[in-house]
Parts: structure tokens; sequence; C-alpha cells
């Protein structure tokens, strides 16, 4: 197979790449960002900055961060990695998140994916956040751990529910695997998901790692939903 663009699937030079089309057309976050929600914010202070959505609801992870806004091609690439069965592009999705999350990755122990039921786990074949997370535990050369954070039930798409329904719609959904809480106290966790777009999922995940003792939780996704209806309260 000669390598293809992963986003326009036109011929390109080399594999795992992107055509210099369809990167322009990705909306990558760069600094100034709020140093919690990972938000690219207006202006830059010249000190970690904490945005008005953080301050009135402060998540239960430290922080995140995610390569690009959802959106356009970086909508499309993380639909192909999700649905297409298309893992072409985890190199350099590794890449991009390792780059993304410098700061979260330089002192962390363990690298967690979000994780899938298994019935879903069983439908789709693969979690496209374990196949991210592997990759940035390989590149950060930090500890993968696959199995701490299991998924109890399948929750609804979160898109449309109020905050309150949200965090109702997560309760319970995730917990920590028998035998794993010993490798969870104190550390410092990345976790890895394909989007991050209510925030609800990584705050149900967050709260549950902190219960077992994890010292940190920081999230770390390729896609970051930034439309306001998600950021208001
Ligand atoms: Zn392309």
């Amino acid at each position: 197979m000669p390598p293809l663009c992963l986003a326009c699937h036109r011929p390109l030079a080399a594999h795992s790449a992107i055509c210099a089309r369809c990167w322009a057309e990705i909306d990558f976050i760069r600094a100034p960002l709020c140093d919690c929600l990972g938000i690219p914010l207006p202006f830059d202070i010249g000190g970690p900055m904490i945005s008005a959505a953080a301050a009135a609801d402060p998540p239960d992870y430290d922080r995140a961060r995610a390569v690009a806004r959802f959106d356009g091609v970086m909508r499309e690439l993380v639909h192909d990695l999700k649905f297409r069965d298309r893992h072409d592009g985890r190199r350099l999705f590794g890449q991009w998140l390792v780059d993304a999350g410098g700061e979260l990755l330089a002192d962390a122990d363990i690298v967690v994916p979000v994780p899938l039921t298994r019935t879903r786990l069983a439908g789709r074949r693969f979690n496209q956040s374990a196949i991210l997370a592997q990759e940035v535990a390989q590149l950060s050369r930090r500890r993968y751990e696959p199995l701490a954070l299991l998924r109890r039930r399948r929750t609804r798409p979160q898109v449309g529910l109020s905050r309150a329904q949200r965090r109702d719609n997560v309760a319970g959904a995730f917990a920590i695997a028998d035998g794993k809480r010993q490798e969870l106290a104190s550390a410092k966790v990345v976790l890895v998901d394909d989007v991050i777009t209510t925030g609800a999922t990584a705050r149900a995940c967050a709260r549950v790692l902190k219960r077992a003792g994890a010292a940190r939780v920081d999230v770390l996704a390729l896609a970051l939903v930034t439309d306001a209806a998600f950021l208001s309260p």
C-alpha cells in the first residue's frame, strides 16, 4: 500500500502522516491556555492562568491538555480512529499527545486510558483511548496501566445534558480494579481519552482515581470541544 494522508487519503511520501493542506486545517491548541481546563485564552498575563469556567466549576482532575479543537480534520481523524478501525495514525497521534502533554508527563508515574465497557469493547474490538495511551506511555517512557480503571456500565452521550444530568449520567460508571489500589496510592496519573467533550467522563474517572489515593490526575486528549455551551455551568 502506498502511504496516504491520514485525513484526505491522497498519496503521500511517508506513512503515518498528514498532508500539508490537512495539517493547515487542524486547529492546534496553543498557549496561552487555562492551566486547569486546557482551553485557549485570549490573552497572556505571563504566568499560570485559570479560566472563569474552571474557577466557577473546578473539575476533579488537576489539568487537562488536548492537541487540537474537535472540528474539521481533527473530528475526521478521531472518527476514523474510533469507528472505522483505522489505526495507522497511532504513531503521529502519540507524538502529538506527548507534545501537548509535556508538562503533565514530565513527572507522571502511570498512564491510564479511559475504559470502555466489556460489551462495547467486544463490539468495537479495541479501545481507541487504550491505543492512544499505549503510544503515550511508550514515547514518554511512563508505566502503561490499562486495567486499573474499569467501566461498570454504559453511559448516555453527554451532549445536550445539563451539568447535573451529566454528573448523574456518569455517577458510579467507573471503578478501580481489584488489586490495583496499591499502584494508584500516591501516584501521579495521566488519564488518556480521545476527545474531551463536556469533561464529565474525565471528572468521573478522576474522582474514582483520587478516592483510591492518586496524588494527581491530569487528562490528555487528542481533541477538545471548546464550544461555550459545554463550558458554562
Ligand atoms: Zn490530506
